[in-house]
Formats: structure tokens, C-alpha cells, sequence
């Protein structure tokens, strides 16, 4: 690492103080991680080259996790790790393997609840030319934010027949007189005001920020009422409290101004889960950001990026108030390991985001646009080309070359 590069800071009121010459981390991650790497970290660092010719360069910190990490240090995700991304504040990781019946937990969710990573960022906007299940993809522009830390996902559960589940089945029959039978297993579903309330948060300032039309609460509260329910109802007084008259209740929409929304504010509105997975495909363009619990939010976010191309086109960000991580949405798709084959997108346009939250985001415009010609040139991976006729395959690499190519081929904006 060159001697000049710093570490991201933050001033007194949290805000970005990024150098010029940034230090970023990266996990290059497990299976084809290693092959979407090398091409996202090609076009990351030809994007920034190009716009600003010199003046600004990222220099990349590798951190060893998931099988690297365990062949070098013996450890799958060490505190090291941890530390080196909270102290860095932004950093990008490929798909890392849960090693399966080892006793450990996913890395990926002990990175996001060890460094307090709350919202799940999952943008889903149509790249024109990209294979899509949809009548009018183009109406597709969609932001999830999936809570990441609360939710079924806390990893409260007890297996059934076991003494502690037999111990809460007995707790809750004998003390809560709740009907319920012997020898189930047990999870517990922990929805609390404070995370509902800053995740919601979140999402209504990226909606004012972005100029995204409304925010949908996505819950299933006609069935549970003291978690799902109570989440739709925190998520509104959030927005009500933090955003005041910046944004104005689908209920008063109706109300006060027979359904068209007044100009400039955000349009807060809630549907139950299983009629919005409904909605979003009959009507995609009445929904923008869209914030949600874990296990919704874990759906919705697959079930979008198969309207808008699959998961290999899906970026991810894991966001909190002290760091985040963006990342591949996508796992290892370990059987094309070491191929040089599959679609570097996700993690990619993961990269485009990472550029945005340090305010680069001319550079990751410039991602954005050459990925999309790419693609409308009919240069792209196996997944993409089995569904587009006349195209032409291209590895992992030559996708990513191609990218850097059209980059090269524009002026630069400093
Ligand atoms: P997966 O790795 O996502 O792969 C499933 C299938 O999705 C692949 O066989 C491939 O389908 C397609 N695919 C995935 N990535 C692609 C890409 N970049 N380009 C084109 N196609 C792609 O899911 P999995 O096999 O269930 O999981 C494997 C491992 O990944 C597990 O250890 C899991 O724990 C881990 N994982 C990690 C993360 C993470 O790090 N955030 C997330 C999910 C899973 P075709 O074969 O049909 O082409």
C-alpha cells in the first residue's frame, strides 16, 4: 500500500471525510469469489481512473475470511477482520460458504450482527436488455431495506424434543396458557421499536435522498400482530417524528387530496406481505423503496431480483451507522469455482454502491452506464446469453474487460 493512502474518518456530526487516496478492505471470498473479485476491482479501479484521471485512487486492504482464512489463520472470521472493517467504515466482500453442519454460524450474518449492520440495501432497477420474466421490466425501480439484525434470523430457536424446548412448551402452556403441542421445535420472533424504528428511518431518508416517490411498509400484521403489526405501526411514527412534513401518509394522500400525492413529499404507505408479492409484479411502478423485518425482506429481495435478471445482476449493501459492507447477493456457486465463468454484476454494482456511500458517485454512474452498453452489446456470461438470442458468451474476466473498454472509451469528467 502506497504510504499516502488513509482510512475513511468521520467528523463530530458522522459524515464521510474521505481521502483522495482511500484504503478500502475486501474480502475476495470463497468459491467463484475470487474470480468476480478480479473482475469487480478491475472496473472499480478503471471506473476511478477514468473520471478522475489520477486525482483519486482506492487502495485495496485484503482481509482473510471464510476458507481463506481458515487455511491461514485457522479461523473462519477472526475479531481482526471485524475490526479491520469497522475501522476502515466501508469495505467489499465477495460470497463466503457457511460450512455446513460444523456448528458455525453463516459469516455472512455474524458480519452484519457483529458490526451492527441493520438495513440490508437490495436495489432493483432494470438494466434494458437483460432477460426478464416481466411484460415491462422497464417499469422496475425498486430499494428493499431488510432489517439485519432482529426477526426470526436472531438465532433463538430450540430443536424439537429437546429439554430447553420442552422447557419453553411447559413455560408457556403453564404460565401464558397458550394451546400448544409437546415436542415442537421452537423459534423465537423478537420485532423491538428501536430497530423497527431505525431501519425505517433509514429507508425514508434514502427515499427524500433519492428521489423516491414513496416508502412501502411490507409486514404481515393481520397474523402477527405484536411483531409484524408492530412494526407497520413503529415505522410510521418513525416517519411522522424524524421526517415531519416531508412526508405525508397514503391515508391523508386519499383523504386530503383525492389520491395524487402533493408535490415533494414522500408518500408513506404499508401492504401486507403476500399481497405486495402480488402487487410488485402486476404493478411494479407504484412501488419505490420498500422497508421490511428480516425474513420478509429476505424474500422479497430474491424474489425482485428475479424480475430485473437474477441474482448474478443483484447488488447488496449491508448498512449501519458506524460501517457497512456491500456485497455479492448471490453465494459461492461453488461447482463454477475457479471457471472464470460466472456473472461479476452483482458484486460489481455492489462496488457502484460502495462508490456512492464514500460520494464518489460519478465514478459509479460511470459503472452503471458501461455495464448497461455491455450488456446492450450482447457481450455477457452464460447465465445471461441461455436466455438472450444472438448473443455472445464472454468469461467472467472478458465481461469485465469489455466494461473497462467501453469505461476507456469515454472522456473523463474531472
Ligand atoms: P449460489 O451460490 O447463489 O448458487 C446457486 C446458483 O445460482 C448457481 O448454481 C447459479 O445457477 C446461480 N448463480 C449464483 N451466482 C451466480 C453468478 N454470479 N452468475 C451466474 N449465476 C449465478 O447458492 P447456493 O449454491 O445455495 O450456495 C452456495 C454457498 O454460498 C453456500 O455455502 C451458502 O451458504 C453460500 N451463500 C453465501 C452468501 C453470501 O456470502 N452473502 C449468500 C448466499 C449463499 P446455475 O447453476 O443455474 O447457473
Amino acid at each position: 500500500m502506497s504510504s499516502s493512502a488513509e482510512k475513511i474518518k468521520k467528523d463530530e456530526n458522522g459524515r464521510l471525510i474521505v481521502p483522495d487516496r482511500v484504503v478500502i478492505p475486501f474480502i475476495e471470498g470463497d468459491g467463484t469469489g475470487p474470480d468476480i473479485w478480479r473482475a469487480t476491482k478491475i472496473v472499480i479501479d478503471g471506473a476511478v481512473e477514468n473520471v478522475y484521471g489520477g486525482r483519486r485512487k482506492i487502495e485495496w486492504k485484503e482481509i482473510s475470511a471464510g476458507e481463506k482464512g481458515y487455511e491461514k489463520t485457522g479461523q473462519w472470521l477472526s475479531n481482526q477482520a471485524l475490526d479491520t472493517i469497522r475501522e476502515h467504515v466501508a469495505a467489499i466482500k465477495g460470497p463466503l460458504t457457511t460450512p455446513v453442519g460444523k456448528g458455525i454460524r453463516s459469516l455472512n450474518v455474524t458480519i452484519r450482527q457483529a458490526l451492527d449492520l441493520y438495513a440490508c440495501v437490495r436495489p432493483v432497477k432494470y438494466i434494458k436488455g437483460v432477460p426478464s420474466p416481466m411484460k415491462n421490466p422497464e417499469k422496475i425501480n425498486m430499494v428493499v431495506f431488510r432489517e439485519n439484525t432482529e426477526d426470526l434470523y436472531a438465532g433463538i430457536e430450540w430443536q424439537a424434543e429437546s429439554a430447553e424446548a420442552e422447557k419453553v412448551i411447559s413455560f408457556l402452556r403453564d404460565e401464558m396458557k397458550a394451546d400448544l403441542p409437546g415436542g415442537a421445535g421452537i423459534g423465537i420472533k423478537p420485532i423491538s421499536a428501536k430497530n423497527t424504528k431505525r431501519l425505517v428511518a433509514k429507508a425514508v431518508k434514502y427515499a427524500i435522498d433519492n428521489g423516491y416517490p414513496s416508502v412501502t411498509l411490507m409486514h404481515k400484521g393481520n397474523i402477527m400482530k405484536f411483531t409484524e403489526g408492530a412494526f407497520c405501526t413503529w415505522g410510521y411514527e418513525a416517519a411522522r417524528q424524524q421526517f415531519g412534513d416531508a412526508v405525508i401518509t397514503e391515508e391523508e394522500v386519499y383523504k386530503n387530496y383525492s389520491g395524487k400525492p402533493p408535490e415533494g413529499k414522500v408518500v408513506i404507505k404499508d401492504r401486507i406481505a403476500d399481497m405486495l408479492f402480488q402487487q410488485v409484479l402486476l404493478r411494479p411502478d407504484e412501488f419505490g423503496v420498500i422497508a421490511t423485518p428480516n425474513l420478509n425482506g429476505d424474500y422479497i429481495s430474491d424474489a425482485l431480483a428475479a424480475q430485473a435478471g437474477g441474482l448474478g445482476m443483484a447488488p447488496g449493501a449491508n448498512i449501519g451507522d458506524n460501517c457497512a459492507v456491500f456485497e455479492a447477493t448471490h453465494g459461492t456457486a461453488p461447482k463454477y469455482a475457479g471457471l472464470d465463468k460466472v456473472n461479476p454484476s452483482s458484486l460489481i454494482l455492489s462496488g457502484a454502491m460502495m462508490l456512492d456511500y464514500i460520494g464518489w458517485d460519478e465514478a459509479a454512474a460511470r459503472i452503471r452506464q458501461c455495464l448497461a452498453e455491455t450488456v446492450k452489446l450482447g457481450k455477457v456470461t452464460y447465465d445471461l446469453a441461455r436466455q438472450i438470442e444472438g448473443s455472445t458468451t464472454v468469461s467472467c474476466s472478458q465481461f469485465a474487460k469489455a466494461i473497462v473498454e467501453e469505461i476507456s472509451s469515454l472522456e473523463n469528467v474531472r
